[in-house]
């Protein structure tokens, strides 16, 4: 392996080109990035850094290893599976020897692109939107996922008047009806409104003004956010064979065609649970799959099977959220030590008699403890 090239200039990208080089691959290393800035970390751009308690130059990563032939501003717009070739906008071709696909995913927009809707993907979004939110008032923010909670949470820690709007009640895809109710609460008693539309919204105004949900009056806002999931970024690979609306499909190593590995948002996998292609779009899976990602690339059948062990975080209303595992449709909540009242637990959650996910809440603990005890069986006396 010579030539590798990584399309992506985000964590999945980072973390694979580091990866080559501590697995040994001395080749040069191309990392073709389509924002204008270096490498950056995503979660602070709905939390301190939004709020403005952490700096813009702190969401910087560590500069990059001078190894590494690092291009911002340039696109790639196509990939030529048979000739091995990077199309790059512009007309540039990249040979590779390797390829790794780390174009992770996009806003998911209501409206058409020229209607400047608000969201937080990237920094300059991020930017943008602080700077919205030094001089407004109120705020309707359209999904009550993570995102949309945590931009709601900033946003009413700095004073605004802020209303949440979803077809479903937030946070339970995610959290289940337990942790999803007790942080329900917390947002409804730091002030925020909160507003089911079961037939979905509408935006209107260029640029919006206002949200309608199909009953009652139009919630109207000084600022209008839309935080509705995220859209896998494959286009570019339109015409090359790989890659569909759903994300791009690996299989157990991360490969996706011979020379062609892909870690990150943009991915898709089997799901073990379920038999369907899924996407898992936080920055620990990234981390995990590039890494095996990078292995596989160099080993091929040698390397590693990646084997999912999802971690993820949150903070919002105060609640430093963390999980290791799936909250699976149908599981018992178990409370291990402290309790939602008292604003810290320790929680696991069964389904069929097997832990599947454990979290802590305003609670220390490493990582690698939590994720044992994801799978560990929950203590006796606690309560369901
Ligand atoms: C505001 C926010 C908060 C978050 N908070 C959390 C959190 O608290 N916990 C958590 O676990 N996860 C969180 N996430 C999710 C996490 O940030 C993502 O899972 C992670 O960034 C995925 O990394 P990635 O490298 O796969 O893709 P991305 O970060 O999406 O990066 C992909 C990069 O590729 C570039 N690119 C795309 N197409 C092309 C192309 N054709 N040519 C060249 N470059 C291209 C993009 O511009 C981008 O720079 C958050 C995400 C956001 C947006």
């Amino acid at each position: 392996m010579r030539e590798v090239v990584i399309v992506g200039g985000s964590i999945a990208a980072v973390t694979a080109a580091d990866a080559l080089r501590q697995q040994g691959h001395d080749g040069p290393i191309t990392i073709v990035s389509d924002e204008r800035h270096a490498p950056y970390v995503r979660p602070p751009l709905s939390k301190g850094m939004l709020k403005g308690t952490e700096s813009v130059d702190s969401v910087f990563m560590a500069p990059l290893r001078a190894d590494l032939d690092f291009r911002p501003k340039t696109r790639a717009r196509g990939l030529d599976l048979g000739r091995r070739r990077v199309l790059l906008e512009g007309g540039e071709e990249l040979p590779y020897d390797g390829l790794v696909v780390a174009s992770g995913a996009r806003a998911r927009r209501l409206g058409p692109p020229e209607a400047g809707e608000l969201v937080v993907r990237d920094l300059d979004d991020a930017l943008r939107l602080r700077e919205i939110f030094a001089t407004a008032r109120s705020v309707v923010i359209v999904g009550g996922g993570f995102l949309g909670m945590e931009i709601a949470s900033t946003a009413r820690g700095l004073g605004l008047d802020v209303t949440v709007v979803d077809r479903d009640p937030p946070l339970v895809r995610q959290f289940g009806a337990f942790l999803a109710g007790h942080m329900t609460r917390a947002a409804l008693a730091a002030g925020v409104r909160l507003v089911r539309a079961p037939e979905g919204v509408r935006l209107a105004g260029t640029p919006a003004t206002a949200v309608l949900t199909g009953e009652g009056a139009p919630l109207e806002a000084d600022v209008i956010v839309t935080a509705a999931g995220d859209l896998p970024n494959v286009e570019w690979l339109a015409g090359s064979g790989v890659g569909d609306p759903g994300g791009l499909l690996v299989d157990e190593r991360c490969r996706v065609a011979p020379g062609v590995v892909a870690a990150g948002d943009v991915v898709a996998r089997v799901a073990d649970h379920t038999g369907l292609p899924r996407r898992s779009p936080h920055w620990g899976s990234a981390i995990d799959q590039a890494r095996a990602a990078a292995q596989a690339l160099l080993k091929g059948d040698e390397a590693p099977e990646y084997r999912p062990s999802p971690y993820y975080w949150t903070e919002q209303w105060g609640l430093d959220i963390k999980i290791c595992g799936r909250i699976l449709p149908g599981c018992e909540t178990h409370v291990v030590t402290g309790s939602m009242e008292e604003g810290s637990a320790l929680l696991q959650w069964t389904r069929d008699g097997a832990t599947v996910a454990a979290a802590t809440v305003n609670h220390r603990m490493p990582v690698v403890k939590l994720r044992k005890l994801a799978a560990a069986p929950v203590p006796e006396r606690t309560t369901g």
